[in-house]
């Protein structure tokens, strides 16, 4: 499935982070994918094809 997601776009992951929210930011896209927990502020860098089956869904695609 392809997901339209950018610089800047909210997306929601399929698994929970133990802070409670499910809404990241993507704040780098290449070959990795790094987002930004909103709630806690943790980053984490998932190889693009990983983040692809990871996420739920984009949420936001406003920057
Ligand atoms: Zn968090």
């Amino acid at each position: 499935m392809a997901l339209d997601y950018k610089l800047g776009s909210i997306v929601e992951m399929k698994k929970q982070h133990p802070c409670g929210t499910n809404k990241w930011e993507i704040i780098r896209v290449g070959a990795d994918i790094k987002i930004k927990c909103l709630e806690c502020n943790r980053t984490i860098m998932l190889p693009r094809i990983e983040f692809n089956k990871k996420v739920k869904k984009v949420i936001s695609n406003e920057a």
